[in-house]
């Protein structure tokens, strides 16, 4: 490990394609963070993508596109190591190593897996079951000091945390480190529709990586205070997600006008929108500049990822190594 590092961070994300403003306030800025104080390692979990996913036939271009998004946003490459899941073979023995100390009744048990059934009730595959047991592989295998996480991720570390006590006592040994939990603020940021969680799925995201004109297309569908019908009736910010939005991307200044204008009418939401429109472009021109500039090397995420997958299997075939001896492996 780098000596000017406190520790090694792990964090997996699936691959979803081009990214929205929740993953870039939710995950994406604050792994740029990280990289500051920690050896960061960010995978692109493609194994975990199966276990629901219903066709992989956007499964590369999404990795490229997740990859090209993080690298602009500014994950350094030449610091941290950013890599595809299936590209390090060893979290799978991992994983089925660490699955022989796993209670099956704990994984069945668990609200995620629950949730997961009622999600895809026609698709309850084993993968579905061991989902925790691979994430715990992913977080051991590169002996990760550091789990960045929600609040609402906290059990599966906590989880992580007892399949690795139970493999060091089940085999007397220390080989695998418990991760501690980091925990992050993570933002609920709320889609354009106004109602859930910004998501692509629900069709209600904005795309950090769209042209201002896109981006101003899909602020201007963003739903408001339902109450303001009329340019004339007075509005109530504190329901109003624009007005959330204004508060990450606008100055002090601006936030204040809003604030007050909104209540005795003296701005109407189509100002309003495109006032927010126009500082959230602002704060991502860079962003977009510096992708359009890493699109320019066509093969360059390939090789990022081609590189940080031959640094993170050098990390995992030394940690397998030592679990194949603690087990008694021949
Ligand atoms: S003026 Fe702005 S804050 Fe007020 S309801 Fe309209 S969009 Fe929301």
């Amino acid at each position: 490990m780098n000596g000017s590092k406190v520790g090694r961070v792990f964090s997996g994300a699936r691959p979803t394609g081009r990214q929205h403003l929740g993953n870039y306030l939710g995950a994406i800025r604050n792994y740029v963070a990280l990289q500051d104080e920690y050896e960061c390692v960010y995978c692109i979990v493609d194994l975990h993508a199966l276990t629901t996913i219903e066709t992989t036939e956007n499964l590369r271009e999404n990795i490229h596109e997740m990859a090209l998004d993080f690298l602009a946003a500014g994950i350094r490459p030449e610091e941290s190591i950013i890599f595809i899941q299936s590209h390090v073979p060893q979290v799978t023995e991992l994983h089925t190593i660490l699955s022989m100390v796993t209670p099956l009744g704990k994984l069945t048990d668990l609200p995620t897996f629950k949730e997961k059934v009622r999600q895809n009730p026609n698709n309850v595959n084993y993968g579905l079951v061991g989902y925790p047991v691979l994430m715990t592989a992913d977080i051991v295998l590169y002996k990760t000091n550091v789990v960045p996480v929600g609040i609402d991720q906290a059990p599966h570390i906590e989880f992580a945390r007892e399949v690795v006590r139970s493999f060091n006592y089940r085999f007397n040994t220390n080989v695998l480190i418990e991760p501690e939990m980091k925990n992050t603020e993570v933002p609920k940021v709320i889609g354009i529709d106004g109602k859930d969680k910004m998501s692509k799925s629900l069709d209600n995201h904005i795309e950090i990586a769209d042209t201002p004109e896109e981006t101003l297309a899909r602020v201007m569908q963003m739903v408001t205070d339902p109450q303001r019908i009329r340019r004339s009736d007075p509005g109530n910010p504190d329901v109003c997600n624009v007005f959330s939005m204004h508060k990450i991307f606008s100055s002090p200044d601006e936030i204040a006008m809003v604030d007050v204008e909104c209540r005795r009418a003296g701005i109407g939401c189509v100002d309003c929108k495109q006032l927010f429109a126009k500082n959230l472009n602002k704060r991502l021109a860079p962003f977009r500049q510096r992708r359009a500039e890493i699109e320019k090397d066509p093969n360059h995420v390939q090789d990022v990822l081609k590189d940080g997958a031959r640094r993170a299997r050098m990390i995992a075939t030394q940690t397998i190594a030592e679990v194949r001896e603690a087990v008694g492996l021949y």
